[in-house]
């Protein structure tokens, strides 16, 4: 297990109370940049034998996101799906293999010429496509 005092750091930074099963789901995510579904979360988690019920990873990831140390990524009518970068980026979403990418984009590039926007708290951009491995696969 990685430095959870580091972990630990960061998660009181954001108001959230450490304790092992919320270090444990932290700790994941950190090393997990495939924009998990909780499904897998909880089936990685359980396959590493850790005995989280699938309410608490839900729970933990839920507030997680409402502190702000992590975002959900929503497509479609997908299942929500967890990221651990919380700053503005894209993502590319390949249609072969479902992988979720992450892409850096300049979002103040972007004039939003929306004068109804009272406030913004959240920009998403999604590309779709195929993907450069699934390209080279054929
Ligand atoms: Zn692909
Ligand atoms: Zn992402």
């Amino acid at each position: 297990m990685r430095n959870f005092e580091e972990l630990t750091k960061q998660m009181e930074a954001k108001g959230i109370k450490p304790s092992l099963q919320r270090l444990l789901l932290f700790n994941y995510m950190q090393n997990c940049h495939e924009h998990p579904t909780v499904e897998k979360i909880y089936a990685d988690l359980s396959a590493q034998g850790h005995a989280l019920s699938k309410a608490t990873v839900y729970n933990t990831l839920t507030l997680f996101v409402q502190k702000g140390l992590l975002r959900i990524v929503q497509l479609d009518h997908s299942e929500a799906r967890y990221d651990i970068l919380t700053n503005d980026h894209a993502h590319f979403i390949c249609q072969k293999c479902g992988m979720i990418y992450d892409v850096p984009v300049d979002f103040d590039q972007l004039h939003l010429r929306f004068d109804d926007a009272g406030s913004v708290s959240q920009r998403d951009i999604f590309y779709r496509g195929v993907c450069r491995r699934c390209m080279n696969r054929e």
